[in-house]
């Protein structure tokens, strides 16, 4: 398994952050998770070919992480439609509930209504609850508590080996289930010591979350201006004893 971060921000992009996404890879197949602000630069900086993309999953629907999603979707749409005639792999969209609903307004919203249903054959839309086998990899979401909204955690396992990405999120039972003992665990890390709220994660409560579910490597991310000034990755070692890592836009890790 392998992890590149694409955007490591959040609603305000900078330029060393773009608005959450990650590229995972497994055993060949490609999986975007979440498309923020930037994300589909960050895939041209890489060479990635939004072609070669398998299956695509949204945490939720607040915009920083989907101000790409629309271009994304009909980028790969249009692959048949313009650029070669054969290409018929379709792209698996996975997201909570209202999935359908949330793409097709989007369509709406940007005047591509009529592109919504066509070549809708490149385009699987699913909601995902619960576990989902498939021959690659298993990936189970759960439900977590973000200022009312509905948000996923995405725990995906192959190999032997388990990455799970947070989404946003604060301190709640789901996101306990989906860390459990993660090899590596991508972690909303909006807010700094002492400054909680009804949306995010502290850097204190991710410490305890990972010593609590046996986290082995927890890496750092969604960050908002305010907490240049602050040593997060200090924070959370206050109350965590395994690896630490300060997530970087292109930041590629292996499992
Ligand atoms: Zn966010
Ligand atoms: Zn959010």
């Amino acid at each position: 398994m392998k992890i590149t971060l694409l955007g490591t921000g959040s609603f305000v992009n900078e330029s060393e952050h773009a608005g959450p996404g990650c590229l995972l890879e497994i055993n060949g197949k490609n999986i975007l998770i979440d498309a923020g602000s930037g994300v589909q630069l960050r895939l041209a900086e890489l060479g990635f070919d939004i072609g070669n993309l398998d299956y695509f999953f949204l945490t939720h629907y607040h915009p920083d992480h989907n101000a790409d999603t629309t271009s994304i979707l009909v980028r790969y749409k249009n692959l048949k439609r313009f650029y070669d005639p054969e290409f018929n792999k379709p792209l698996k969209l996975f997201g909570p509930l209202g999935i359908s609903d949330f793409i097709e307004s989007l369509y709406k919203i940007f005047a591509f209504e009529d592109f919504y249903n066509l070549n809708n054959e490149l385009l699987e839309i699913k909601e995902l609850h619960g576990q989902l086998n498939l021959s690659d990899f298993k990936v189970t979401s759960f439900d977590v508590e973000h200022i009312g909204t509905l948000s996923k955690a995405y725990r995906f396992e192959a190999d032997g080996k388990i990455i799970t990405i947070s989404g946003d999120t604060v301190l709640c039972s789901g996101i306990k289930k989906a860390a459990k003992n993660a090899d590596l665990f991508i972690c909303d890390s909006s807010l700094s010591k002492g400054n909680k709220n009804p949306a995010h994660l502290t850097t204190e409560e991710i410490g305890k979350l990972c010593k609590e579910t046996g986290v082995k490597k927890v890496v750092l991310t969604h960050f908002l201006p305010y907490a240049k000034n602050v040593d997060l990755l200090s924070e959370v070692k206050e109350n965590f004893d395994g690896e630490v890592v300060l997530g970087k836009d292109l930041l590629e890790l292996n499992l």
